[in-house]
Protein backbone atom coordinates (compact mmCIF):
# COMPACT_ATOMS: atom_id res chain seq x y z
CA UNK A 1 0.00 0.00 0.00
CA UNK A 2 1.18 3.56 -1.28
CA UNK A 3 1.11 6.67 1.27
CA UNK A 4 -2.45 8.15 0.95
CA UNK A 5 -1.99 11.99 -0.55
CA UNK A 6 -3.12 12.93 -3.88
CA UNK A 7 -0.07 12.61 -5.82
CA UNK A 8 1.08 9.27 -4.66
CA UNK A 9 -2.02 7.41 -5.29
CA UNK A 10 -2.09 9.13 -8.52
CA UNK A 11 0.95 7.46 -9.63
CA UNK A 12 -0.15 4.54 -8.24
CA UNK A 13 -2.89 4.47 -10.14
CA UNK A 14 -1.25 5.21 -13.41
CA UNK A 15 1.32 2.01 -12.65
CA UNK A 16 -1.82 -0.57 -12.67
CA UNK A 17 -4.85 1.26 -14.64
CA UNK A 18 -5.03 1.12 -18.20
CA UNK A 19 -4.40 5.26 -19.82
CA UNK A 20 -7.98 5.33 -20.96
CA UNK A 21 -8.92 8.79 -19.52
CA UNK A 22 -7.03 12.12 -18.83
CA UNK A 23 -7.09 11.45 -15.43
CA UNK A 24 -6.64 15.13 -12.97
CA UNK A 25 -4.43 14.61 -10.08
CA UNK A 26 -7.24 14.47 -7.18
CA UNK A 27 -8.19 11.36 -5.11
CA UNK A 28 -11.95 11.46 -4.18
CA UNK A 29 -12.21 9.71 -1.11
CA UNK A 30 -15.61 10.90 0.38
CA UNK A 31 -18.88 12.90 -1.09
CA UNK A 32 -22.17 14.28 0.31
CA UNK A 33 -24.48 15.69 -1.79
CA UNK A 34 -23.35 18.76 -3.89
CA UNK A 35 -19.56 17.97 -1.82
CA UNK A 36 -16.21 16.57 -2.32
CA UNK A 37 -13.73 15.36 -0.44
CA UNK A 38 -10.05 14.00 -1.32
CA UNK A 39 -7.67 11.68 -0.13
CA UNK A 40 -5.72 14.73 1.86
CA UNK A 41 -9.33 16.30 3.25
CA UNK A 42 -9.30 19.36 1.15
CA UNK A 43 -13.40 20.23 0.22
CA UNK A 44 -14.82 20.73 -3.09
CA UNK A 45 -17.87 21.90 -4.73
CA UNK A 46 -19.42 18.95 -7.64
CA UNK A 47 -20.42 21.13 -10.90
CA UNK A 48 -20.67 17.97 -12.72
CA UNK A 49 -21.81 15.06 -10.67
CA UNK A 50 -19.98 11.93 -11.56
CA UNK A 51 -20.78 13.06 -15.38
CA UNK A 52 -24.40 13.05 -14.97
CA UNK A 53 -24.90 10.48 -12.38
CA UNK A 54 -25.49 12.10 -9.03
CA UNK A 55 -29.05 14.19 -9.85
CA UNK A 56 -29.57 13.43 -6.11
CA UNK A 57 -26.21 14.02 -4.64
CA UNK A 58 -23.24 11.83 -3.87
CA UNK A 59 -23.92 9.34 -1.81
CA UNK A 60 -27.86 10.86 -0.74
CA UNK A 61 -28.49 9.31 2.97
CA UNK A 62 -31.97 8.46 1.29
CA UNK A 63 -30.39 6.19 -1.57
CA UNK A 64 -27.52 4.66 0.59
CA UNK A 65 -30.47 3.35 3.30
CA UNK A 66 -32.63 1.89 0.44
CA UNK A 67 -29.12 0.04 -0.80
CA UNK A 68 -28.62 -1.14 2.30
CA UNK A 69 -31.56 -2.62 3.64
CA UNK A 70 -31.84 -4.60 0.34
CA UNK A 71 -27.67 -5.29 -0.09
CA UNK A 72 -28.47 -7.22 2.89
CA UNK A 73 -31.34 -9.24 2.54
CA UNK A 74 -30.77 -10.25 -1.70
CA UNK A 75 -28.66 -8.17 -4.23
CA UNK A 76 -28.65 -10.98 -7.78
CA UNK A 77 -31.36 -13.58 -7.61
CA UNK A 78 -30.85 -13.76 -11.25
CA UNK A 79 -33.02 -12.84 -13.96
CA UNK A 80 -34.66 -16.26 -14.64
CA UNK A 81 -36.86 -14.97 -11.50
CA UNK A 82 -38.86 -11.79 -10.89
CA UNK A 83 -36.80 -10.13 -7.70
CA UNK A 84 -39.59 -7.36 -6.02
CA UNK A 85 -37.42 -3.53 -6.63
CA UNK A 86 -37.02 -4.77 -10.41
CA UNK A 87 -40.71 -5.73 -10.54
CA UNK A 88 -41.77 -2.33 -8.49
CA UNK A 89 -39.26 -0.12 -10.33
CA UNK A 90 -40.39 -1.34 -14.06
CA UNK A 91 -44.20 -0.01 -12.85
CA UNK A 92 -42.89 3.30 -11.77
CA UNK A 93 -41.19 4.07 -14.90
CA UNK A 94 -43.79 2.73 -16.90
CA UNK A 95 -45.88 5.26 -14.91
CA UNK A 96 -43.85 8.00 -14.63
CA UNK A 97 -43.15 8.02 -18.43
CA UNK A 98 -46.86 7.75 -19.69
CA UNK A 99 -46.21 5.82 -22.63
CA UNK A 100 -44.20 2.66 -21.68
CA UNK A 101 -45.87 -0.02 -20.67
CA UNK A 102 -43.19 -2.51 -20.66
CA UNK A 103 -38.99 -2.20 -19.22
CA UNK A 104 -35.65 -4.16 -19.71
CA UNK A 105 -33.27 -3.74 -17.18
CA UNK A 106 -29.09 -3.29 -17.87
CA UNK A 107 -26.40 -2.06 -16.45
CA UNK A 108 -25.16 1.11 -18.21
CA UNK A 109 -26.07 3.43 -20.55
CA UNK A 110 -24.30 1.57 -23.20
CA UNK A 111 -25.67 -1.28 -23.19
CA UNK A 112 -28.86 0.27 -22.50
CA UNK A 113 -28.18 1.82 -26.45
CA UNK A 114 -27.03 -1.81 -27.83
CA UNK A 115 -30.27 -3.29 -26.51
CA UNK A 116 -32.32 -0.64 -27.73
CA UNK A 117 -31.30 -0.79 -31.38
CA UNK A 118 -31.83 -4.70 -31.07
CA UNK A 119 -34.86 -3.66 -29.92
CA UNK A 120 -35.86 -1.47 -32.84
CA UNK A 121 -34.24 -4.10 -35.20
CA UNK A 122 -36.13 -6.86 -33.95
CA UNK A 123 -39.49 -4.97 -34.09
CA UNK A 124 -38.86 -3.78 -37.75
CA UNK A 125 -37.47 -6.66 -39.53
CA UNK A 126 -40.09 -8.68 -37.67
CA UNK A 127 -42.79 -6.74 -39.44
CA UNK A 128 -40.87 -5.97 -42.52
CA UNK A 129 -38.30 -8.22 -43.22
CA UNK A 130 -34.45 -8.28 -42.74
CA UNK A 131 -33.01 -5.66 -44.31
CA UNK A 132 -35.02 -2.70 -42.50
CA UNK A 133 -32.04 -2.56 -40.14
CA UNK A 134 -31.02 0.66 -40.65
CA UNK A 135 -30.53 3.39 -37.87
CA UNK A 136 -30.22 7.60 -38.45
CA UNK A 137 -28.20 9.43 -35.73
CA UNK A 138 -27.04 12.56 -35.46
CA UNK A 139 -23.47 14.40 -35.66
CA UNK A 140 -21.69 14.85 -32.87
CA UNK A 141 -23.63 12.65 -30.88
CA UNK A 142 -22.73 10.46 -27.93
CA UNK A 143 -24.48 7.16 -27.20
CA UNK A 144 -21.69 4.97 -25.36
CA UNK A 145 -18.35 3.33 -26.45
CA UNK A 146 -19.31 -0.32 -26.90
CA UNK A 147 -19.21 -1.43 -30.59
CA UNK A 148 -22.73 -0.39 -31.56
CA UNK A 149 -23.45 2.32 -29.27
CA UNK A 150 -20.08 3.75 -30.54
CA UNK A 151 -21.13 3.11 -34.36
CA UNK A 152 -24.25 4.77 -32.95
CA UNK A 153 -21.96 8.19 -32.38
CA UNK A 154 -21.64 10.09 -35.00
CA UNK A 155 -17.75 11.69 -34.01
CA UNK A 156 -15.23 10.38 -36.59
CA UNK A 157 -12.23 11.19 -33.67
CA UNK A 158 -14.05 7.93 -31.27
CA UNK A 159 -14.48 5.79 -33.99
CA UNK A 160 -11.78 5.38 -36.18
CA UNK A 161 -9.32 3.24 -34.25
CA UNK A 162 -12.01 0.66 -33.97
CA UNK A 163 -13.41 0.26 -37.62
CA UNK A 164 -15.32 -1.65 -39.07
CA UNK A 165 -18.09 -0.44 -37.41
CA UNK A 166 -21.73 -2.06 -37.18
CA UNK A 167 -23.01 -1.54 -40.25
CA UNK A 168 -26.56 0.30 -40.68
CA UNK A 169 -25.82 3.28 -39.30
CA UNK A 170 -26.45 7.09 -41.18
CA UNK A 171 -25.20 10.42 -39.51
CA UNK A 172 -27.86 13.33 -40.33
CA UNK A 173 -26.93 16.86 -39.25
CA UNK A 174 -28.79 17.74 -35.86
CA UNK A 175 -31.52 20.18 -35.82
CA UNK A 176 -31.54 19.80 -39.72
CA UNK A 177 -35.09 18.00 -40.59
CA UNK A 178 -34.16 18.24 -44.28
CA UNK A 179 -30.98 16.42 -43.50
CA UNK A 180 -32.97 13.66 -42.15
CA UNK A 181 -35.76 12.84 -44.94
CA UNK A 182 -32.93 12.65 -47.44
CA UNK A 183 -31.24 10.08 -45.56
CA UNK A 184 -34.59 8.07 -45.38
CA UNK A 185 -34.72 4.90 -47.03
CA UNK A 186 -36.78 2.06 -47.00
CA UNK A 187 -34.38 0.04 -44.83
CA UNK A 188 -34.43 2.89 -41.90
CA UNK A 189 -36.05 1.18 -38.56
CA UNK A 190 -35.08 4.32 -36.02
CA UNK A 191 -34.07 7.51 -35.84
CA UNK A 192 -32.41 7.76 -32.27
CA UNK A 193 -31.07 11.02 -30.79
CA UNK A 194 -30.16 12.98 -27.34
CA UNK A 195 -33.38 15.73 -26.56
CA UNK A 196 -29.93 17.40 -25.29
CA UNK A 197 -26.85 16.26 -26.96
CA UNK A 198 -23.97 16.43 -23.94
CA UNK A 199 -20.43 15.11 -24.88
CA UNK A 200 -20.91 16.65 -28.43
CA UNK A 201 -20.88 20.15 -26.69
CA UNK A 202 -24.50 20.68 -24.79
CA UNK A 203 -26.55 21.06 -27.78
CA UNK A 204 -30.28 21.16 -27.00
CA UNK A 205 -32.74 20.24 -29.70
CA UNK A 206 -35.19 22.44 -30.96
CA UNK A 207 -38.77 21.80 -30.54
CA UNK A 208 -39.62 22.27 -34.03
CA UNK A 209 -37.45 19.62 -35.00
CA UNK A 210 -38.66 17.33 -32.62
CA UNK A 211 -41.71 17.77 -33.49
CA UNK A 212 -40.92 17.01 -37.20
CA UNK A 213 -38.84 13.71 -36.63
CA UNK A 214 -42.11 12.80 -34.65
CA UNK A 215 -44.33 13.01 -37.49
CA UNK A 216 -41.64 11.46 -39.99
CA UNK A 217 -41.47 8.28 -37.57
CA UNK A 218 -45.43 7.96 -37.40
CA UNK A 219 -45.67 8.83 -41.23
CA UNK A 220 -42.86 5.96 -41.93
CA UNK A 221 -43.27 3.25 -38.84
CA UNK A 222 -39.63 4.36 -38.29
CA UNK A 223 -39.21 4.36 -34.15
CA UNK A 224 -37.96 7.15 -32.40
CA UNK A 225 -35.31 6.33 -29.91
CA UNK A 226 -34.40 8.69 -27.28
CA UNK A 227 -31.16 8.45 -25.61
CA UNK A 228 -31.98 9.91 -22.51
CA UNK A 229 -28.84 8.49 -20.09
CA UNK A 230 -27.84 12.35 -19.89
CA UNK A 231 -30.87 14.38 -20.21
CA UNK A 232 -33.16 12.34 -17.71
CA UNK A 233 -34.19 12.64 -14.07
CA UNK A 234 -35.25 15.83 -13.77
CA UNK A 235 -31.76 17.30 -15.43
CA UNK A 236 -33.63 19.74 -17.46
CA UNK A 237 -36.36 20.92 -15.50
CA UNK A 238 -39.03 17.53 -16.00
CA UNK A 239 -38.34 14.29 -15.38
CA UNK A 240 -37.78 13.10 -18.51
CA UNK A 241 -36.89 15.73 -21.54
CA UNK A 242 -39.04 14.68 -23.65
CA UNK A 243 -41.52 16.02 -21.87
CA UNK A 244 -40.18 19.63 -22.99
CA UNK A 245 -41.30 18.92 -26.24
CA UNK A 246 -44.93 17.74 -25.98
CA UNK A 247 -43.82 14.26 -28.07
CA UNK A 248 -43.44 10.70 -26.86
CA UNK A 249 -40.44 8.49 -27.91
CA UNK A 250 -41.03 5.13 -28.94
CA UNK A 251 -38.32 3.63 -27.23
CA UNK A 252 -36.65 5.55 -24.36
CA UNK A 253 -33.05 4.80 -22.66
CA UNK A 254 -32.38 5.72 -19.84
CA UNK A 255 -28.92 5.59 -17.50
CA UNK A 256 -26.60 7.49 -15.10
CA UNK A 257 -28.74 9.47 -12.40
CA UNK A 258 -31.29 6.38 -12.30
CA UNK A 259 -28.92 4.38 -9.86
CA UNK A 260 -28.16 7.49 -8.06
CA UNK A 261 -24.45 5.96 -8.22
CA UNK A 262 -25.26 2.58 -8.47
CA UNK A 263 -25.04 1.03 -12.24
CA UNK A 264 -27.74 0.55 -14.13
CA UNK A 265 -29.71 1.43 -17.66
CA UNK A 266 -32.85 0.44 -18.76
CA UNK A 267 -34.75 0.57 -21.86
CA UNK A 268 -38.63 1.44 -21.95
CA UNK A 269 -41.35 0.86 -24.82
CA UNK A 270 -44.61 0.09 -25.37
CA UNK A 271 -45.98 -3.30 -25.46
CA UNK A 272 -46.36 -3.81 -29.44
CA UNK A 273 -42.18 -2.99 -29.33
CA UNK A 274 -41.64 -4.73 -26.67
CA UNK A 275 -43.47 -8.46 -27.94
CA UNK A 276 -40.68 -8.76 -29.71
CA UNK A 277 -38.03 -9.14 -27.51
CA UNK A 278 -39.34 -12.60 -26.65
CA UNK A 279 -37.80 -15.73 -24.18
CA UNK A 280 -33.62 -15.99 -25.83
CA UNK A 281 -33.28 -12.59 -27.93
CA UNK A 282 -32.09 -10.56 -25.42
CA UNK A 283 -30.37 -10.47 -21.46
CA UNK A 284 -28.45 -9.06 -19.16
CA UNK A 285 -26.75 -11.48 -16.32
CA UNK A 286 -26.34 -8.60 -13.82
CA UNK A 287 -29.19 -6.34 -15.38
CA UNK A 288 -31.88 -5.28 -13.10
CA UNK A 289 -30.23 -6.54 -10.18
CA UNK A 290 -32.34 -6.12 -6.99
CA UNK A 291 -29.55 -3.57 -5.05
CA UNK A 292 -29.48 -1.07 -8.21
CA UNK A 293 -33.17 -1.41 -8.45
CA UNK A 294 -33.84 -0.59 -4.46
CA UNK A 295 -31.61 2.68 -5.90
CA UNK A 296 -33.29 3.51 -8.81
CA UNK A 297 -36.95 3.33 -6.74
CA UNK A 298 -35.42 5.88 -3.94
CA UNK A 299 -33.94 7.95 -6.50
CA UNK A 300 -37.57 8.55 -8.07
CA UNK A 301 -38.69 9.06 -5.07
CA UNK A 302 -35.82 11.34 -3.81
CA UNK A 303 -36.80 13.13 -6.96
CA UNK A 304 -40.22 13.42 -7.02
CA UNK A 305 -40.46 14.44 -2.88
CA UNK A 306 -37.83 16.96 -3.32
CA UNK A 307 -39.09 18.56 -6.46
CA UNK A 308 -35.74 18.36 -7.80
CA UNK A 309 -37.09 19.11 -11.54
CA UNK A 310 -38.82 22.24 -10.54
CA UNK A 311 -34.87 23.34 -8.82
CA UNK A 312 -33.24 22.22 -11.90
CA UNK A 313 -35.67 24.45 -14.21
CA UNK A 314 -35.46 27.30 -11.58
CA UNK A 315 -31.67 26.66 -11.16
CA UNK A 316 -30.74 26.54 -14.54
CA UNK A 317 -32.37 29.22 -15.53
CA UNK A 318 -30.96 31.55 -13.42
CA UNK A 319 -27.30 30.35 -13.70
CA UNK A 320 -27.91 30.72 -17.98
CA UNK A 321 -28.93 34.27 -16.94
CA UNK A 322 -26.00 34.79 -15.29
CA UNK A 323 -23.88 33.16 -17.72
CA UNK A 324 -24.91 35.41 -20.11
CA UNK A 325 -23.93 38.48 -18.37
CA UNK A 326 -20.56 37.12 -18.50
CA UNK A 327 -20.80 36.42 -22.06
CA UNK A 328 -22.16 39.73 -22.68
CA UNK A 329 -18.86 41.03 -20.84
CA UNK A 330 -16.18 38.99 -22.12
CA UNK A 331 -15.70 38.46 -25.80
CA UNK A 332 -13.88 35.28 -25.78
CA UNK A 333 -17.26 33.65 -24.70
CA UNK A 334 -18.73 32.75 -27.77
CA UNK A 335 -22.03 30.79 -26.55
CA UNK A 336 -23.91 30.04 -23.41
CA UNK A 337 -26.12 26.48 -24.33
CA UNK A 338 -28.38 24.29 -22.30
CA UNK A 339 -31.48 23.48 -20.79
CA UNK A 340 -32.62 23.35 -16.73
CA UNK A 341 -29.17 22.79 -14.90
CA UNK A 342 -27.63 20.77 -18.45
CA UNK A 343 -25.57 23.87 -19.32
CA UNK A 344 -22.70 24.68 -21.92
CA UNK A 345 -20.07 27.37 -22.11
CA UNK A 346 -18.16 27.60 -25.20
CA UNK A 347 -15.03 29.63 -25.67
CA UNK A 348 -13.06 31.29 -29.01
CA UNK A 349 -10.17 29.84 -27.70
CA UNK A 350 -8.78 26.41 -26.28
CA UNK A 351 -9.19 27.68 -22.69
CA UNK A 352 -11.13 24.73 -21.55
CA UNK A 353 -8.32 22.25 -20.04
CA UNK A 354 -6.71 25.35 -18.30
CA UNK A 355 -9.79 26.33 -16.81
CA UNK A 356 -10.65 23.06 -15.12
CA UNK A 357 -7.48 21.96 -13.69
CA UNK A 358 -7.39 25.85 -12.29
CA UNK A 359 -10.52 25.33 -10.66
CA UNK A 360 -9.79 22.31 -9.34
CA UNK A 361 -6.80 23.56 -7.46
CA UNK A 362 -9.87 26.39 -5.98
CA UNK A 363 -12.14 23.33 -4.87
CA UNK A 364 -14.22 23.87 -8.16
CA UNK A 365 -14.91 20.62 -9.96
CA UNK A 366 -15.73 21.38 -13.37
CA UNK A 367 -15.90 19.45 -16.93
CA UNK A 368 -14.52 19.94 -20.27
CA UNK A 369 -16.35 18.37 -23.68
CA UNK A 370 -13.38 20.12 -25.75
CA UNK A 371 -10.96 22.43 -25.65
CA UNK A 372 -13.51 24.84 -26.14
CA UNK A 373 -16.61 24.14 -24.07
CA UNK A 374 -17.11 23.88 -20.31
CA UNK A 375 -20.14 21.76 -19.64
CA UNK A 376 -21.63 21.95 -15.98
CA UNK A 377 -23.74 19.14 -14.99
CA UNK A 378 -24.38 19.91 -11.27
CA UNK A 379 -26.18 18.02 -8.48
CA UNK A 380 -29.56 18.79 -8.92
CA UNK A 381 -29.60 19.76 -5.03
CA UNK A 382 -27.46 22.08 -5.68
CA UNK A 383 -28.08 25.82 -4.36
CA UNK A 384 -28.01 29.04 -5.48
CA UNK A 385 -25.03 30.67 -3.17
CA UNK A 386 -22.66 27.58 -5.06
CA UNK A 387 -23.61 28.84 -8.80
CA UNK A 388 -23.06 31.99 -7.45
CA UNK A 389 -19.64 30.97 -6.40
CA UNK A 390 -18.85 29.62 -9.47
CA UNK A 391 -19.60 32.41 -11.74
CA UNK A 392 -17.79 34.81 -9.51
CA UNK A 393 -14.82 32.47 -9.63
CA UNK A 394 -15.12 32.22 -13.97
CA UNK A 395 -15.62 36.07 -13.30
CA UNK A 396 -12.30 36.41 -12.21
CA UNK A 397 -10.38 34.05 -14.28
CA UNK A 398 -12.15 34.69 -17.71
CA UNK A 399 -10.97 38.52 -16.94
CA UNK A 400 -7.25 37.40 -17.25
CA UNK A 401 -7.62 35.18 -20.36
N1 LIG B 1 -25.70 8.03 -23.98
C1 LIG B 1 -25.42 9.26 -23.53
C2 LIG B 1 -26.26 10.42 -23.97
C3 LIG B 1 -24.36 9.46 -22.65
O1 LIG B 1 -24.08 10.69 -22.22
C4 LIG B 1 -23.58 8.35 -22.26
C5 LIG B 1 -22.42 8.52 -21.38
O2 LIG B 1 -21.93 9.58 -21.13
C6 LIG B 1 -23.92 7.09 -22.76
C7 LIG B 1 -24.99 6.96 -23.61
C8 LIG B 1 -23.12 5.88 -22.36
O3 LIG B 1 -23.39 5.57 -21.04
P1 LIG B 1 -22.39 4.67 -20.18
O4 LIG B 1 -21.14 5.44 -20.02
O5 LIG B 1 -23.13 4.44 -18.89
O6 LIG B 1 -22.19 3.40 -20.92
Amino acid sequence: MVELNNSAVFSWGSEYMMPTYSRLPVVFLKGSMQYLWDIENNKYIDYIAGYGCLNVGHSNKYIVKAVKRQVEKLIQPSNVYYNLPQVELAEKLCKLTGFGSKVFFANSGSESIEGAIKLARKYSTDKYGNERYGVITFERSFHGRTMGALSATAQPKKQRAFEPLLEGFKYAEFNNIDSVRELIDKNTCAIMLEPVQGEGGVYPAEKGFIKDLKEICIKNDILLILDEVQTGFGRTGKMFAYENYNIVPDILVVAKSLGGGMPIGAIISTSDISKTFTPGVHGSTFGGNAASCAAGLAVIDYILNNELSRKAKELGNYFISRLARLEKKYSVISEVRGTGLMVGLEFSEPVAARLVSEALEDGLVINKVSDHVLRFLPPLVIKKGHLDKLIKWLDLKIKDI
